[in-house]
């Protein structure tokens, strides 16, 4: 098995580790700045989906601009003695993934879960089902990204209720079995790329977000999270909140970071009014940099922040606006 990584910029792409972990620790870091991605995939914080004691084995293959088409061509070839090629299921890995089978002439089995040599759990029905589908010979599958260290429950966010069986069972809701192959598509060029845009911080998804603010029962009410999200915009950060604040209904509950809610890997996580509970703090990865704003100096976020500041977390804020609006205003003037 080998797990296939498409990067872009020498940037990984969310569900990396995971699909890496899943493939045993074999990849092929493919695209634009591999090397530099490839280091990355091989620190501590990318591997801790896989078994502490587990070796990876990442060969690079430094490729130009992204393109799914000329992507697939240039990989195939690398990867088309292996039993199971895996990608993450990011955009690019799920772009790339039919176009890499069609050109194997393999099956393509999406959004999985668990990947295994002749078979895979996959998901379906948004969510709602688990199908578990056998497949004679080789085959590429998207691994949906768990948002889970190993050993813990397999799917992210929500847990699908039911179970069924292989591919080839029957009754009117069997899923059908993989089909065959279609034959390698004739040469088709890229498509043309226009221009790549920013994701914009306040809607992109909190698992690819470098910066986030985050918000916890301690900031307060409605206005404050307002002021959160105010102050976040200006500086180019995304809004998260714990498990207390989505439950509350103050922030979506897709904004959730934790064991119940979302996993981030973020360089700078500032705190505000959390106390750091095991189940919010397993999921903000391992930030460069970690502030933590907080009454209580002895909260369990303010021993594990860089620089920790025993404060009301709304004035804060309210600081912070004010200085960020002065500092906008002195650049206007300047200018
Ligand atoms: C099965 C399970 C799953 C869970 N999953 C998640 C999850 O995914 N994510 C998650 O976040 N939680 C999760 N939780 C809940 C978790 O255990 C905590 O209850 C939750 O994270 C606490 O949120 P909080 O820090 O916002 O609130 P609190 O624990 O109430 O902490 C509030 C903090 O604010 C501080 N504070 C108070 N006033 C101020 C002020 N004026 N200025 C500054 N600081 C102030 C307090 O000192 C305190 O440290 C889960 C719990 C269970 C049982």
């Amino acid at each position: 098995m080998i797990a296939v990584v498409p990067v872009r910029a020498g940037f990984l792409p969310a569900g990396a580790g995971e699909a890496v972990a899943e493939a045993g620790g074999v990849a092929l870091v493919a695209g634009e700045g591999a090397a530099e991605a490839a280091a990355e995939l091989a620190e501590p914080r990318a591997r801790r989906w896989a078994p502490a004691a587990a070796s990876w084995r990442l060969d690079e293959l430094e490729l130009g601009p992204f393109g799914p088409t000329s992507y697939a061509r240039a990989i195939a070839p690398v990867v088309g003695a292996e039993a199971v090629v895996i990608l993450p299921s990011s955009p690019d890995g799920r772009d790339l993934a039919p176009r890499l089978a069609a050109l194997l002439g393999v099956p393509l089995l999406a959004a999985a879960i668990e990947v295994h040599p002749g078979w895979a759990r996959v998901v379906r029905r948004g969510g709602a089902q688990l199908v578990e589908l056998q497949v004679t010979g080789p085959f590429v599958a998207t691994l949906l990204a768990r948002g889970r260290p190993v050993g813990r429950p397999r799917t992210r966010q929500s847990t699908p209720s039911l179970a069924t069986g292989s591919g080839s069972a029957s009754g009117p809701d069997a899923p059908a079995p993989a089909p065959a192959p279609a034959p390698a598509p004739a040469a088709d060029p890229d498509p043309e790329i226009l221009g790549v845009l920013a994701p914009e911080p306040a809607s992109m998804d909190l698992a690819d977000a470098p910066r986030i603010l985050a918000g916890g029962a301690g900031l307060g009410g409605p206005e404050e999270f307002a002021l959160l999200a105010r102050v976040a915009e200006r500086l180019g950060a995304s809004v998260g909140a714990t498990r207390a604040v989505t439950d509350a209904g103050l922030v979506d509950h897709d904004r959730q970071i934790g064991t119940t809610g979302v996993s981030v890997r973020p360089e700078l996580y500032v705190a505000f009014g959390i106390s750091g509970a095991a189940q919010h703090v397993g999921g903000i990865g391992d930030p460069a940099h970690v502030i933590a704003v907080n009454t209580d100096p002895s909260a369990p976020m303010m021993a594990i922040a860089d620089l920790a500041v025993v404060a009301d977390a709304a004035g804060t804020l309210r600081a912070l606006e004010r200085l960020l609006a002065s500092r906008a205003e002195a650049a206007a003037r300047a200018d």
